[in-house]
């Protein structure tokens, strides 16, 4: 991993991923019976996600989202979604955290397997970090997220 993992190539795919998460949005909805909701907002572009989970059995049974924003806001609702199913708690705040690292420029390895097969895919959000207010857009999905699991209801990036 010496090579600048923004390389040409590695760029394009990761546009192509946005986009199609950004156009074709995975669990755009609310969840039945959601034991907890969080409302996520980014003033600095208008972005706003909602956040319902349901939590069963110590782990994430189902997790959607819906809102209004930006293609990075959706795409990365949407490939949060995608990643969190079954996962416990604790490996979504792990995730939810590696994913504030790459967007902001640093390194992840993540010791578990199973999660660092998610971070290949979410990697592809780390094209913002050259576009530091776009940030925010990628990483709000998480906040509210994390302030889902934790029962608030309104996560911001303003903080
Ligand atoms: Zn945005």
């Amino acid at each position: 991993m010496n090579a600048d993992p923004l390389n040409d190539d590695l760029r394009t795919l990761y546009q192509d991923i946005i986009l199609d998460h950004g156009k074709h949005p995975r669990n755009f909805r609310v969840v039945e019976h959601h034991t907890c909701k969080a409302q996520g907002n980014n003033p600095m572009c208008g972005d706003r996600v909602n956040v319902t989970a349901r939590l069963a059995d110590g782990k994430i049974a189902d997790v959607a989202f819906e809102g209004k924003g930006c293609a990075i806001s959706i795409a990365s609702a949407s490939m949060m979604t995608d990643a969190l199913k079954d996962q416990t708690p604790d490996a979504a705040r792990m995730l939810a955290h590696a994913v504030r690292d790459i967007c902001t420029g640093k390194d992840v390895q993540l010791a578990d397997p199973a999660l660092a097969l998610h971070m290949e895919k979410l990697a592809a959000l780390s094209g913002v970090r050259q576009f530091p207010v776009r940030v925010k857009c990628a990483t709000l999905p998480w906040h509210a997220l994390v302030s889902c699991l934790e029962d608030k209801a309104q996560a911001t990036t303003e903080k």
